[in-house]
């Protein structure tokens, strides 16, 4: 194999992808547990460090070295190689909101979002639920992620039961955050009908007594599913439990998440809750903003508001599939590529995943820019879906770069499927075109965990058709009629 040197220009590397592997000649110095080599490396480091033949040596679960494949090799013994063969190697990517407990309503919940045509909601699943059918789709989602190249799901607080969540991660060998579910203590929000508020009702008792509780995860500082604080939203809470969470999160220096702001009906109920005064205005006099604070959806921002959100050093998660989804955009002009632009850090989630699955909102993001006069470029959502992302989610100190010291979280893209070719501009490339289930192999903490294509951890395929059966029983209970365009004979 002949590496590029360094300071040849970054775009000859597809020339060189994928030659034959071979190690250097002078003696190895030290042992580690696994080096990646020869791989178009996007390190994301502070210097943003691309190393067109590059290399990562592991050891345990932490990034020991990063460098050009040449100078790494030289230094290590590893017990283990793996050969990217010229592919991108990047961070594991990071979902800032993604809810697990309704990922398989995908086509269930209809395509087109009108209370007609909407007969079967959210509630109506997640009333359905046992613990079981939460593990499952937690376990597909921890699949999904990894075709797709993530390693870390936020859940903003709604699965019924939390350690269902986390033992499904644990078995697929992804990271995730985890919140009290359901934290709520007001009635009378858009999505507030008794339905939804079946198992956990707005009860402020409850909430003041479970608030903090999955914090315990991170005595714990190898473990893989973390705690954080959150509440379900600015509509469905009042004002001490927002306080009461905020301050939890303060004290044990987590990220305060919840959902902020969908639409219009969002944003007067709480503007009128609070005298009139814009909510994030409001907020930012009442102490309740600042840089742990996570908001998510954000659709309506008026300008009054922009200034205080920077000023706050608060991150945002787009969700711009949503606003087009529900046609918010069409009378509200998307704010958020703005705040990017002057700064602000934003992040993406999948939310529910109705129509689109991991690395679907960056492209939409990019678009939904465009179409409003902004531009945010392949590089920019890199930033979003790594370093950005950790920030907002409070780990960058461990995740969202490949440098020394921090944990192994690693994704090598295939080489050998179209939608990444040329290879002449691979972020560009990864990001817009190749986003997809282009992943082959990733480290999560330093282990193994999908290799060619599979998870290495469970039998993929059972966990699938797992997924399918348990839908099938949920919407059983449900008593769900399918409403399909076409007629099907059984
Ligand atoms: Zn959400």
């Amino acid at each position: 194999m002949r590496c590029i040197d360094a300071h040849e220009h970054a775009h000859a590397a597809w020339k060189h992808a994928g030659k034959e592997l071979t190690m250097t000649e002078e003696a190895p110095a030290a042992v580690c547990d696994t080096l990646i080599r020869n791989g178009y490396l996007i390190t994301m480091d502070t210097q943003r460090a691309v190393y067109a033949c590059g290399a990562v040596a592991i050891n345990g679960n932490a990034i020991v070295a990063v460098g050009r494949d040449a100078d790494i090799a030289a230094r290590f013994r590893p017990r283990r190689v793996i050969d990217a063969k010229g592919g991108v190697i990047h961070p594991g990517f990071i979902d800032c909101h993604c809810h697990v407990a309704i990922h398989l309503s995908r086509g269930i919940i209809p395509d087109h979002p009108t209370p007609q045509a909407a007969p079967f909601s959210f509630a109506d699943w997640t009333n359905h639920l046992e613990d079981e059918d939460e593990h499952i789709q937690a376990q597909i989602v921890g699949l999904e992620m990894l075709r797709h190249g993530y390693t870390f799901f936020l859940e903003p607080g709604t699965v019924y039961e939390p350690d269902a969540a986390a033992a499904a991660a644990e078995s697929v060998g992804v990271r995730a955050g985890l919140a009290d579910p359901y934290m709520w203590d007001v009635s009378g929000g858009p999505q507030s009908r008794p339905s939804t508020t079946r198992r956990i009702p707005n009860d402020a008792k409850r909430a003041f007594k479970v608030l903090g509780g999955q914090l315990a995860r991170n005595k714990d500082p190898d473990a893989l599913v973390r705690g954080h604080v959150a509440i379900y939203g600015a509509c469905y809470s009042s004002e001490s439990l927002m306080r009461a969470a905020k301050d939890c999160a303060d004290a044990h220096g987590v990220t305060f998440t919840m959902h902020h702001n969908f639409d219009q009906d969002d944003a007067k109920i709480v503007d009128e809750r609070y005298g009139g005064v814009h909510n994030m205005v409001y907020f930012a006099k009442r102490g309740l903003l600042g840089p742990n604070c996570l908001y998510v959806h954000m659709n309506i921002i008026r300008d009054d508001e922009i200034p205080v959100i920077l000023d706050s050093g608060m991150s945002l998660v787009w969700q711009p599939g949503n606003s087009m989804y529900y046609k918010i955009n069409a009378n509200f002009k998307p704010r958020i590529p703005e705040l990017i632009e002057r700064g602000c850090n934003v992040a993406f989630g999948v939310d529910a995943a109705k129509i689109w699955t991991f690395g679907d909102l960056e492209l939409l993001g990019y678009l939904d820019a465009s179409q409003h006069g902004h531009y945010i470029s392949a590089a920019r959502i890199m930033e979003m879906r790594t370093v950005h992302a950790a920030h907002a989610v409070g780990l960058s100190h461990m995740i969202g770069s490949i440098e020394s010291g921090k944990r192994a979280d690693i994704v090598i893209r295939s080489v050998d499927v179209p939608e990444i070719l040329p290879g002449a501009n691979p972020i560009q490339e990864l990001l817009l075109s190749g986003h997809r289930a282009t992943a082959s192999t990733v480290l999560v903490d330093g282990r193994l965990v999908f290799l060619d294509g599979r998870s290495t951890q469970v039998d993929q395929n059972t966990v699938i058709a797992a997924g399918r059966a348990m839908a099938r029983r949920v919407l059983d209970r449900a008593g769900y009629i399918p409403r399909l365009p076409w007629t099907v004979v059984n």
